[in-house]
């Protein structure tokens, strides 16, 4: 059963100071996660979890992770601004973009990001851009094809296609793009990819590791080039349902550790660093989405009509992703109603849950929508004319703070242009 992070008590108590809808992060279960993830990997002495900016791009939550020993992953100008303000310096940041405009490339620089190229085209619009090519330079693969691991009864339990995916270069541009670069005055490579995503398997990163130092390997003998790190990029998912299981970092961290036994520490590259760039394992358990009841409605189905909508999260409406729900102080009564959980839009997306059995719902009621704390509000939008919530920190002493205030009507009109 999924547990929520605050009692009713708690909410009720916050609810009087925050106005629903909000997102509420959870600090203890931030820090603590973020503190396995270096205790898995702390066999590496170069380990570097860059948080995926785009999942959580809150100040106050990057200042967190900083203070967990984390870096940066961005891939536009205002999460590399975000960072900078942040006092994340440049080995702090890595820059993984794709279809990348010059001026991203040039801040990127300026702050000493670890640019990570998308595309071996982009070795030469980075050197025309910059003038030159940095010292150290990472590029991301794509290795084609499908991607999967562990069959099962249901199927394949990681199950991706790199082969239509917009992102990395094949392999056969990434050794031309190391050769290229290493003339151009590169001294320090890194390899970067990123193969499925929101993967529910202790054997994702252990798999990933193995093509990524086998290609290293490799690299390194064709075009000679000194290979320092090696990125595995975010996809380690978080249990969504009550049913899944969740992944164990301590087991992922161990499965990487012995590829890099086997395949690096044997052909003398004992001292590449290991980097990733998780964002939704970082953060999406540890945020809710919390929400009042506003309405009740009955009519070819039951609806219960909340003061959220897909502004604030919206994962159900574009990829029908499931979020479980609480309703809170009901917790240990029986899920014997069927509901659609919708917000206000007019688009008949905008449903958190359909056809959910709940416990009775009734107007007034609190709910919690789960693992809200990645790819949430970061993905809120203003169509409809609604605005985003505002996000509360829960601090580890129980106190709350305001971490991004709630938009405003002023906000929504200050782009407008009247006359
Ligand atoms: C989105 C993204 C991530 C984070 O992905 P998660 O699924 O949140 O772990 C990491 N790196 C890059 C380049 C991304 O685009």
């Amino acid at each position: 059963m999924k547990k929520p992070f605050v009692t009713l008590e708690q909410l009720q108590t916050i609810t009087q100071q925050y106005p629903t809808p909000f997102h509420l992060y959870d600090e203890a279960g931030i820090r603590a996660n973020a503190r396995a993830l270096r205790a898995a990997f702390a066999w590496n002495p170069g380990f570097t979890e860059y948080f995926a900016v785009k999942a959580t791009p809150n100040p106050q939550i990057l200042k967190l992770l900083k203070e967990e020993g984390c870096g940066v992953d961005c891939s536009s100008l205002c999460e590399l601004m975000m960072s900078d303000h942040c006092g994340f310096s440049g080995g702090q940041i890595m820059f993984s973009s794709n279809d990348t405009p010059a001026e991203e490339f040039v801040l990127a620089a300026k702050l000493g990001a670890t640019i990570n190229l998308d595309d071996i085209s982009h070795v030469d619009f980075l050197r025309k851009t910059l003038g030159y090519i940095p010292k150290k330079i990472s590029c991301r693969f794509n290795p084609g094809g499908a991607f999967t691991l562990g069959e099962s009864k249901e199927g394949f339990q990681v199950m991706d296609n790199p082969g239509q995916a917009k992102y990395g270069m094949t392999r056969q541009q990434i050794a031309q793009a190391f050769k290229q670069l290493k003339e151009l005055g590169a001294e320090e490579f890194g390899i970067h990819a990123f193969l499925a995503s929101n993967t529910i398997s202790n054997e994702y990163y252990p798999a990933l590791a193995r093509i990524l130092f086998q290609l290293a390997v490799e690299l390194k003998e064709e075009t000679g080039c000194h290979i320092t790190f090696i990125n595995l990029s975010g996809g380690v998912g978080v249990p969504y349902r009550p049913e899944q299981p969740a992944n164990d970092i301590a087991v992922i961290g161990e499965g990487v550790r012995k590829a890099y036994e086997e395949i690096l520490a044997p052909t003398g590259m004992g001292d590449v660093a290991i980097c990733t760039e998780l964002g939704r394992f970082m953060l999406a358990p540890y945020g809710h989405l919390v929400t009042r009841v506003l309405h009740m409605k009955h009519i070819y189905k039951d609806y219960v009509g909340v003061d959220a909508c897909a502004s604030n999260l919206m994962r159900p409406a574009i990829y029908g992703a499931y979020h479980h729900i609480t309703v809170m102080g009901k917790e240990d009564k029986p899920c014997d109603h069927m509901y659609d959980v919708t917000g206000s839009l007019c688009e008949n997306s905008d449903k958190f849950a359909v056809d959910r059995m709940l416990p009775e719902v009734e107007v007034g009621d609190l709910l919690v929508i789960h693992d809200t704390g990645a790819h949430g509000h970061a993905m809120g939008y203003q169509y409809n004319g609604r605005l985003r919530s505002a996000e509360v920190l829960l601090c580890q002493d129980g106190s709350t703070r305001l971490i991004r205030r709630a938009e405003t009507p002023e906000d929504y009109f200050a782009t407008a242009i009247w006359e």
